[in-house]
């Protein structure tokens, strides 16, 4: 008999929960990955993320082959194409893992649903994409944790499941029929800067996270020209590394910076065990402020293309666009300055990163961008971020600003921050905008808008 392990966001060998219980469910297990036209239709396919799938897909076949096996990789429409692949195996067992956006929820459904009409059953493994599941840890008569630190203080005294091993052998049906394994060669348009995908490149590059690196997070994190967080996130998303090793290693590292880490990966699954409870937070609003957004073609333009004339902003849009990733300073910085200063629709802004973004995901994109546009489960829901304070302490001499920004390189200092303070034949020399919009005026017009006076920070 056979199993299929179905390989979803989770694209590894060591800790798959997943790959475990097939292995044990049966003599053979046909590894198989869906290249899902679902995913293409629902825009979510794009060429920063199918490079760095295509990198992962490549890696998980050739540990599959160390192993004495080999993926097996279909195109079409998940559904039918698990049934088929079930079929023609005769495998009794699917299983996958448990995941939580709206088309995760419905997927898992469809292939139960179709599965079991067919004599086969589904079976869907919890703490694979998240450390803990969605839904483990609970406030009293509520489904899920709308404030991050009474969620954190549940979460980091919850147990988490030990780590499984990779196995040795993986044994696949010799008449299982594949595709080839995509190649990032095959993918047009993809950012020039995108990171290497693949389950060696992520464990290679926990291993050399996991000592200095992480030591100093704690306090260099927030720093933008130090880039010094993990960069682990298209890991994450992809399930290259799996969030419950992470967290078992980075504790055993144990300091402040291991701390500092281990909470962000908290924050993590925050998000994903909200999406889970409210899957429609991915369109609609988590908590509706009557916005009446504005909607301005040129101006949204200008902040996709990094020209709103506030350098610290543009450089971290010239970020994104280069590398399909950005620092977290720069997303908070730069989904404020379109959702509080532009007043524009978060929904417009998650779409762009979610175009680029290589860890681009549901859960933490779209409740990100709820959380910097006050729809959110932010706290403090009507606070703006200012692009000058925020250079002043996370930019402060300009470096990040320079690396990005080839047209004012030459500025020297913090003077980067304000072109438009230079003398006037200095400035004139710049191929550079003007600021899009006064920063004081944009907050009051939000501020405004929300019935609310108040100050930016
Ligand atoms: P590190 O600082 O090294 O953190 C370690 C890991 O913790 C990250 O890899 C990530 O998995 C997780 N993490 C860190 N911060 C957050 C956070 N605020 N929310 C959720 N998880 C977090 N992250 C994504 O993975 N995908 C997205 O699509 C995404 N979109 C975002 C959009 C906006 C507007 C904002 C403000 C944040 C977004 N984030 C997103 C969260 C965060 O910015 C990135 O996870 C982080 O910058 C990735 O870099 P890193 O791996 O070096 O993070």
């Amino acid at each position: 008999t056979a199993s299929v392990a179905l390989f979803t966001a989770d694209l590894r060998l060591h800790d798959n929960p997943v790959l475990r219980a097939a292995l044990d469910s049966a003599h053979e297990v046909v590894p198989l990955f869906v290249l899902d036209t679902g995913v293409h239709a629902a825009g979510y396919d794009v060429p920063n993320r199918r490079a760095f799938l295509a990198d992962c897909l490549r890696d998980l076949d050739a540990g599959l082959r160390e192993r004495g096996g080999r993926l097996i990789v279909r195109e079409g429409d998940v559904v039918r194409e698990v049934c088929a692949a079930a079929s023609e195996c005769g495998a009794r067992q699917v299983h996958m893992a448990g995941d939580v956006s709206l088309y995760a929820q419905r997927r898992e459904e469809r292939l139960r649903h179709a599965l079991e009409a067919d004599g086969r059953q589904l079976r869907v493994h919890d703490a694979v994409v998240t450390a803990l599941p969605p839904g483990e840890v609970t406030p009293a008569g509520g489904d899920h944790f709308a404030v991050f630190t009474p969620y954190f203080r549940r979460w980091t005294s919850a147990g988490l499941r030990g780590v499984i091993r990779a196995p040795r052998t993986v044994r696949v049906p010799e008449d299982a029929a594949s595709l080839p394994v995509p190649s990032r060669e095959d993918t047009p348009g993809v950012s020039p800067g995108v990171a290497a995908g693949g389950e060696s490149e992520g464990r290679a590059r926990f291993a050399a996270w996991n000592g200095r690196p992480m030591k100093d997070y704690a306090d260099r994190h927030d720093d933008l020209a130090a880039d010094a967080t993990s960069r682990l996130s298209p890991h994450l998303h992809f399930g290259t590394l799996s969030a419950v090793e992470l967290v078992h290693r980075a504790r055993r590292t144990g300091g402040d910076g291991a701390e500092a880490f281990v909470r962000q990966l908290a924050w993590r699954d925050f998000h994903h065990q909200v999406l889970a409870a409210r899957p429609r937070a991915s369109s609609g609003d988590y908590r509706p402020r009557g916005d009446r957004w504005r909607h301005d073609e040129d101006e949204i333009a200008a902040w996709r293309d990094g020209r709103t004339g506030y350098p610290l902003v543009d450089a971290a849009m010239r970020q994104l666009r280069h590398e399909g990733w950005m620092h977290n300073r720069a997303r908070l910085l730069t989904a404020s300055f379109l959702t509080k200063t532009l007043y524009v629709d978060w929904r417009v802004g998650a779409r762009h990163f979610l175009d680029l973004l290589v860890d681009g995901d549901v859960a933490n994109n779209q409740l990100n961008w709820q959380w910097v546009a006050g729809t959110g489960n932010d706290t403090r829901p009507n606070r703006v971020l200012n692009p000058l304070t925020q250079a002043r302490r996370f930019d402060p001499d300009g470096t990040y600003v320079r690396r990005w920004l080839p047209e004012l390189a030459e500025l020297r200092g913090p003077s980067v921050h304000q072109p438009w303070k230079l003398p006037g034949r200095e400035r004139a020399r710049l191929d550079y905008p003007e600021p899009l919009v006064e920063l004081s005026a944009g907050a009051d017009r939000f501020l405004r808008a929300r019935g609310l006076e108040g100050r930016s920070t």
